[in-house]
Order: C-alpha cells, then structure tokens, then sequence
C-alpha cells in the first residue's frame, strides 16, 4: 500500500502574518513530517491546477473574476475573515487541483488513499462566494468531478466549523453524500440538524450540531449509530476528508474536544467503508498539536497507526442530537 502526500511551496505564497491561517500552519506540518519514523514511505508529489473549465462548472457569480482581479494587483480581502493575494488565482487553483490529483490517482489504484495538504482552505466557499478563510471549494471540486466520470462520493467533515460550502453545492444532488461534525452555535451558522438536502438531494445531506465541550465520546456515538450507517447504505467509490484540526481540544478557534488520536480513529472507520480515502486540509490553529494531529492520521493512512493520549473534560449531550437525526434521516436510511 502507498500514502500519496501532495503539497506545493507555492500554498505559502497565500500569506498574511497575523492572521491565524497563515503560512505557518504548512511548515509547522511540514517540519512534523520530516519527523515521522514512516516519512520515507510517503509518495510526495506536487499538483497541477485544477482546470478552469472545471471551475466554472462549481463557481460563478463574479467570484472567480474578483480573486483573478486581485489576484493580479495584489493583496486585498474579500470579507473580514479572508484575504486574496498577489498569484491566488493560481495558488486557489493548485490547492484544488492536489486534492483532484490524489482523488484520480487513488482510483486508478496508482496509491491507495492520501493526503492534500491545502492551503488555502476550501469547505467554506459557496458556488457563489469566497468566504471563512477559503477561496475555492477544493473538497467540492474534487468531488464533482469524480461525479462526471460516474463515481459516488462521501464527504466527512469534522472541523470545528460546518462545511456551508459543501453543503450549498451538493445540496440537492445525491451523487456526493455530505457528512459534517461541528460546534454548534458557531461560525458561519449553518448546519442545524435539519438540514437534509432537497429534492433528489434529501437525505445526503447530514448534520450533527454539538455543543461546547463535546469531544470523542459524542462524536463516535453518532458517527456509530448515524453517519458509519449511512455511509455503509451509499456505498461511496471513494470518500473526502475535509480534516480540521480546530476541532482539538487545544484549537484557539474551537470549543470542542477531540483528542489527537480521535483523527486517526475516523480516518480508521471511514477507511472500513471504503479504503479509498482522500484527507484534504481545512481549518486547525494550535500550532503545537496540529502536527501531531496530522502525524496520527497520516500513520493510520499509511499503516504505521500509534496511539497517542491526552486527556480532555468532555461532555456527552450525543443522546438528543441521534435521536433527532433518527426522526430526519430515518425516512432515507435504515438506521
Ligand atoms: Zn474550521
């Protein structure tokens, strides 16, 4: 089996100091990497753009034209939260591009799951709007383009925030499932419990809101009882993890508290539905534990899996959250 790590130096040119999605995250991941006992049986490889052509088929409405202009003048920012530098265009288009890059090489069997260490990030960018950090939706891009070659997709996401993006565009589709973990109430808002998708779309779109101080107890309940199930019913041909790492106890931007070992363990049960499996990086800002987060995941990517333990005060309030996404998605699943 091979772990393919795809990155490009050229992520860091989307920079600002300060701001807490800076160019630091990468090369503290990176300097992790160089410290992992399995580094040597990682196939690195650098993107290619994702194409234009495929761009247009997500996004519009005057959002590719804005980060090209900016892109071409200089840096600016779009909302309060998200910045566009001098070459985003391309850089926006690399981060895409390296997530489809895995996604296509996992399922011609040339390596058997991955990782695109993106930046910037992507599960919050709408069909329409650049928005939370991301400029393209690179899970999303991903995703759909598998779809046109006929392939179903699963998305997992358990950052911290809910992955609007991701659900707004496959909202009413029911080629790509949407699975999100989140903390609830947080930013941007969305991802309440009924939020199930529409049309041919209903029921592939699932949501679980926790609240403050939930951590792995709560989410493995659901991801038991609700997610594992109906990913096992969709029987995905390959499954996206948009990972954030702001979803750890120590993550400034948080709230709830997963332990570092918790991403190894989902990336294990979702790799049970389906081995083929692609991690694509969204938010994290502890720059102490996300290596470490990163380091147990990919080793459970690339089977060098260890245990890691550190302690968090967790609450458990997972009892009210399955019972109502058993009353929503009860119609659509067998759960
Ligand atoms: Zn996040």
């Amino acid at each position: 089996m091979t772990t393919q790590l795809m990155y490009s130096p050229e992520f860091n040119k989307h920079n600002t100091p300060g701001h807490p999605e800076n160019a630091q995250r990468l090369t503290t991941l990176l300097q992790n990497l160089q410290t992992a006992s399995f580094y040597d049986t990682l196939k690195i490889m650098e993107p290619t753009p994702l194409p234009e052509t495929l761009l247009t088929e997500i996004h519009g409405g005057g959002m590719i034209e804005q980060i090209k202009n900016i892109s071409n003048t200089g840096d600016s920012w779009i909302d309060l939260d998200t910045y566009v530098c001098k070459d985003d265009y391309h850089t926006a288009r690399l981060a895409a591009g390296s997530v489809l890059d895995i996604c296509t090489n996992v399922l011609n069997d040339n390596v058997t799951n991955g990782f695109a260490l993106t930046r910037p990030p992507g599960h919050h960018a709408t069909a329409h709007r650049s928005m939370g950090f991301c400029l393209f939706n690179n899970a999303a891009l991903a995703a759909h383009a598998l779809t046109k070659k006929g392939k179903k997709v699963l998305i997992i996401d358990p950052d911290v925030h809910h992955g609007n993006g991701v659900q707004q565009i496959f909202f009413n589709r029911n080629d790509v499932l949407y699975q999100s973990l989140h903390l609830s109430p947080h930013y941007p808002g969305t991802g309440d419990i009924q939020e199930i998708g529409i049309g041919q779309g209903e029921g592939y779109t699932n949501n679980a809101p926790l609240s403050h101080g939930n951590g792995n107890t709560a989410a493995t309940r659901i991801l038991q009882t609700i997610f594992l199930p109906i990913a096992h019913q969709f029987h995905p041909d390959l499954i996206i993890m948009c990972t954030g790492y702001d979803s750890h106890h120590a993550d400034p931007l948080g709230g709830l508290q997963f332990t570092t070992q918790f991403y190894a363990d989902i990336t294990k049960m979702y790799q049970e539905i389906q081995p083929k499996l692609v991690c694509t990086l969204e938010g994290g800002y502890n720059l102490t534990w996300i290596g470490p987060c990163f380091l147990a995941q990919l080793g459970q990517l690339s089977n060098h899996p260890s245990t890691i333990q550190d302690t968090t005060h967790e609450i458990d309030t997972a009892d009210a959250v399955i019972a109502q996404l058993q009353k929503e998605l009860g119609d659509y699943w067998d759960l």
